[in-house]
């Protein structure tokens, strides 16, 4: 079926807290040790899974945190959203928390798939970036426990001046693990991600090493806050090509306390599940349709061939210039 994103999005990023023992230093959420009095209770998270039901085709969800493993609800908030139909997805810390035990619980509950966060083919790099030593191994573990359990293993990894230099053995290690998807996180310089600045020449670099990689393999990939890989994998812009996913355009994030955004890394909030309904947030807010709108877009952006597919990061543009509809300024594509 071909998916209206005026309509529904196709992934529902939900962020069930904020608490994490790991403190990451790219972590989009400044994650906490302890978890928020304020988080969605488990009947609230019910409510709104009801109120999406709305959605034709129901979306994709991919529970995340800070570290889902937090919440003792877990299971039920599984279960509340395979039993309304979802495709779910798990996002959890790789903390002892993880288990085998844990990850045949979630293939028989009917979680389809887990990703997890790598980003370095050795320990000094990952573990380095992760902020506690012993992940690497320990991720590389609970990867083929995702595997044995009969879930798609996704690895996620983020791209940014720290870990760029280690894409080329990684890619090496990411398809001996078994893995359906390998999606590239390009750094939006938010968070504690503020720090690791990331320049438009080498995202040039990485993208079209990317879409040479992506060629040869068998298993999807994909490069988050980069909607212009579009461009490189694929350069012919043929009429009716259908845009790719990107904030607020086949996209929500829902935080801890309920606040709905375009992405996890764009910081302007559409509204609360509290006070409005998640359907009405992602169709009829001012902000979600604004920023689907092409026609807004400023800079390059505004001018490119490629907006109708690509429209640029928001995010990034938002980041580097407070204005959401700015052109991306990590495009080199000369217009
Ligand atoms: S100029 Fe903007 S719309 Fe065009 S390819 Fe670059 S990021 Fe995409």
């Amino acid at each position: 079926m071909a998916l209206n994103y005026e309509l529904s999005p196709h992934l529902v990023a939900w962020e069930l807290t904020r608490a994490c023992q790991l403190h990451c230093r790219h972590c989009r959420a400044r994650a906490l040790r302890h978890r928020n009095p304020d988080e969605l209770t488990l009947e609230e998270v019910e409510g709104v899974l009801d109120a999406m039901s709305t959605f034709d085709p129901l979306p994709r969800i991919i529970f995340t945190g800070g570290d889902p493993l937090e919440r003792d609800d877990l299971s039920a908030i599984i279960a509340a959203a395979v039993h309304r139909g979802h495709a779910v997805a798990l996002a959890p810390s790789v903390t002892p928390r993880l288990t085998r035990p844990v990850l045949a619980e979630w293939a028989a509950r009917g979680v389809g798939a887990v990703s997890l966060s790598l980003d370095g083919a050795t320990p000094a790099i990952h573990d380095g970036f992760r902020g506690v030593p012993g992940t690497h191994t320990r991720t590389l573990e609970m990867a083929r426990g995702v595997v044995e359990a009969g879930m798609h293993l996704q690895i996620n990894t983020t791209v940014s001046a720290y870990t760029a230099a280690d894409l080329v053995p990684l890619g090496t290690l990411v398809p001996t693990l078994g893995v359906s998807s390998w999606e590239l996180f390009f750094i939006i310089p938010t968070g504690r991600a503020a720090a690791t600045a990331w320049r438009g020449e080498d995202q040039d670099t990485v993208l079209g090493w990317l879409a040479r990689y992506r060629a040869e393999v068998a298993f999807r990939v994909t490069a988050v806050g980069a909607p212009q890989f579009a461009r490189y994998s694929d350069p012919e812009l043929r009429p009716g090509r259908p845009p790719v996913m990107r904030e607020a355009r086949g996209m929500m994030f829902i935080d801890h306390v309920g606040d709905v955004y375009p992405s996890g890394y764009l910081p302007l909030s559409a509204g609360n599940v509290r006070n409005r309904p998640a359907p009405a947030l992602y169709r009829e807010s001012g902000l979600f349709r604004g920023l689907r709108d092409n026609d807004r877009l400023a800079g390059r952006c505004g001018h490119c061939a490629w907006t109708s597919v690509c429209g640029g990061s928001r995010a990034r543009a938002y980041a580097v210039s407070g204005d959401a509809w700015a052109e991306d300024p990590n495009c080199l594509l000369p217009v």
